[in-house]
Parts: structure tokens; C-alpha cells; sequence
């Protein structure tokens, strides 16, 4: 493993039509330097992929792609989501690279832990993953509610690595496996940890957006931690039933109690009581059928087979090939 590896840094871009002509020359500047010092090999790589933005984002990568031979673009032919556009690009990156590093483009992780990741990489790591020092550039509700996840994430018994995003190094050899994987539901920071092999960490930290919105929203934040927590543990049905049972045993006894009562000849109204005990259950039944219906949904999602991602264009400077699904 002492050979030099080719690099390729996969990058997902939505809207980020202000950002990346920021962002984009330090991305390029920085791989020229890893290449310069011989932490990788000529012939490394960016790869940026536009995740079916409404803005020039594309038409951005496309002019940067002909000024520099080492930025390369991919498409996809509509809004699929970052975890999408990453599994596009990674799978896209895999056939060229030795290693591959994902990265957000708004220029919020710090740059200089590619270097670290790519030494943990030649120290033996097949996955290197990149772990948050601290939250301080987040909002209060991000921060806690992150923290939150994560924890409830590994309570329902999911494996994923605390203040972990989507800021990693992986090889071709774990890229190789990786591919067997094919679930529509895609939740890469869980998945990378079920691949297995050899595997390290390294702090980065994080800053502010250098311009631009985050494509973020509360609503599709909640979604993502919700795919997070069904995708990859069925504890959330169990404890249903667990639930179901308790209060089927509790019910026997109030049934028994009520009966007993009627005989003692105690008929006191209790529409306080039994109003609660009512809305209760109306409550809690509610909830199961609605994570029952999660887990229908992702089965049924799944049963569809629909591709993943959808490469509808390439830069010039990727060989041409057949739209691939
Ligand atoms: N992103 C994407 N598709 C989406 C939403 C986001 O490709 O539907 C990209 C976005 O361009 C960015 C990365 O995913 O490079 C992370 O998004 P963002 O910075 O908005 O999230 P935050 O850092 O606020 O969690
Ligand atoms: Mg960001």
C-alpha cells in the first residue's frame, strides 16, 4: 500500500450556484497540493455532482470542468437527495480512484483533513471517517437536535459513528463491496459501518457556509433522521409489541378489577378516568400503525427496485457513456 493513490473527491451540489465558484479553486488548489507533495497520484480527481439544481450550478461545473482537466462533472436528471447524488458520484468515482473522499461543497469541513484521512488511509484504514470536534458553528436546535439523533439512532441499534456526517475516505477495495449493497433506501452513514473492514477516525472541524442557504430544512432534516432510524433497525416495531402486551396485561387486571367492582356494588362514574385511558390508547395505536406504515413504505420502496440515481449528463472530460441507472 505504499504506492501512491489516485484521488478522487466526490462532491454533491444543490443550488450552489453562489458557493462554488468560491469554493470550487480551493477545492482544486488543495488536491494540487496533495498531488505536489506526493500524498496522491497525477491523474487525481474531483467530481463534482449537481443533483438536479434549478440554478447554474451545472453550467458552472461544465466551465470549470474546461478550464481544469481535474474537475469533472456529473448530472443527475432530477432533485434526488445528497445521499443520491453522493451514492451517484461514488459509484461513478470507484471505476477511476484508488480512494475516495466525499465532501460537502460549501466549504463548512475543514480542508486540511484530507491530508490526515489520506495518512490514515496508507497507514491501513480502509474507511476513514471524519468526526466533528465540536458543534459551535450550529444552531441551537441543529446542535441538540443532531446530538439527539445520534444517540436515539444507536439506541435503536443502528451503528453509526457519533458527530459522523458524510465526510469520509473509503477505498476501491471497500467501494468494490460496497456496490452489493443495494437498497433504495440509502442512508450512507449507517451503511459504510455494515461494509466492515479495517477502520479509523479523524477530527475536522467546521465552520460557517461561505455563502448560500443551507438545502437543509427542518422538515427534510427530520425525514432524513427518520430514513436513519428505520432503514437500518426494526426496534421501533418490537417495541410496539413489547408496548402491546404490557398494556393487554394491564387490561386483563382492569377488566378483573371493573368486574369485581360492579359486584361490590361500587358503580362510581369515573369519565375522567376512562377518558384518559381511552385517548391514550387512541394515541399510542396511532403511532404504532404509523411505524408499522414506515417500514411497509420502505418495503414497498424497496420491492419497486427503481434506480437510484440517474446520470442524465457528463462533463466532456468523462468518457461518454450510456445513461446509467
Ligand atoms: N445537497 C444535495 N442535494 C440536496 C441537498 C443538499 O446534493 O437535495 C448537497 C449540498 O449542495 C451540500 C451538501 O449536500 O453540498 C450538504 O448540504 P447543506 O450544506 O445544505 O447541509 P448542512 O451542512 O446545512 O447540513
Ligand atoms: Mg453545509
Amino acid at each position: 500500500m505504499n504506492k501512491r493513490p489516485v484521488l478522487g473527491i466526490v462532491i454533491p451540489c444543490y443550488n450552489e450556484g453562489e458557493v462554488l465558484p468560491v469554493t470550487a479553486p480551493v477545492f482544486a488548489d488543495e488536491l494540487d497540493r496533495l498531488i505536489a507533495i506526493g500524498k496522491v497520484a497525477e491523474g487525481s480527481f474531483i467530481l463534482f455532482v449537481d443533483d438536479g439544481s434549478q440554478d447554474d450550478t451545472w453550467q458552472i461545473i461544465c466551465d470549470l470542468s474546461r478550464s481544469n482537466n481535474a474537475i469533472k462533472g456529473i448530472m443527475q436528471s432530477r432533485n434526488r437527495g445528497q445521499q443520491s447524488a453522493l451514492l451517484a458520484g461514488l459509484l461513478e468515482a470507484r471505476e477511476m480512484s484508488d480512494i475516495v473522499i466525499t465532501t460537502d461543497c460549501d466549504g463548512q469541513n475543514e480542508l486540511a483533513a484530507m491530508e490526515r484521512m489520506i495518512d490514515e488511509y496508507m497507514a491501513g484504514s480502509e474507511i476513514v471517517y471524519g468526526v466533528r470536534r465540536d458543534r459551535k458553528s450550529d444552531s441551537f436546535f441543529k446542535r441538540h437536535s443532531s446530538s439527539l439523533f445520534y444517540k436515539f439512532v444507536r439506541l435503536m441499534g443502528a451503528e453509526i459513528i457519533y458527530n459522523h456526517a458524510d465526510y469520509r475516505l473509503v477505498s476501491r477495495r471497500v467501494l468494490d463491496e460496497f456496490r452489493d449493497f443495494e437498497e433504495v433506501n440509502i442512508f450512507l452513514r449507517g451503511l459504510f459501518p455494515l461494509v466492515g473492514f479495517k477502520s479509523s477516525k479523524v477530527e475536522y472541524d467546521v465552520t460557517k457556509r461561505v455563502a448560500g442557504k443551507t438545502k437543509y430544512s427542518t422538515g427534510k432534516m427530520m425525514s432524513f433522521a427518520l430514513d436513519g432510524i428505520t432503514s437500518f433497525s426494526i426496534k421501533p416495531v418490537r417495541a410496539f409489541t413489547i408496548l402491546g402486551f404490557v398494556v393487554s396485561i394491564i387490561s386483563i387486571i382492569g377488566i378483573i378489577w371493573t368486574i369485581v367492582d360492579y359486584f361490590c356494588g361500587n358503580t362510581v362514574s369515573g369519565y375522567a378516568s376512562l377518558m384518559c385511558v381511552v385517548c391514550f390508547m387512541a394515541g399510542i395505536q396511532l403511532l404504532g400503525i404509523g411505524v408499522l406504515g414506515e417500514y411497509i413504505g420502505k418495503i414497498y420502496m424497496e420491492v419497486k427496485g427503481r434506480p437510484r440515481f440517474i446520470i442524465a449528463e457528463r462533463t466532456e472530460n468523462l468518457e461518454n457513456k450510456d445513461i446509467e441507472v
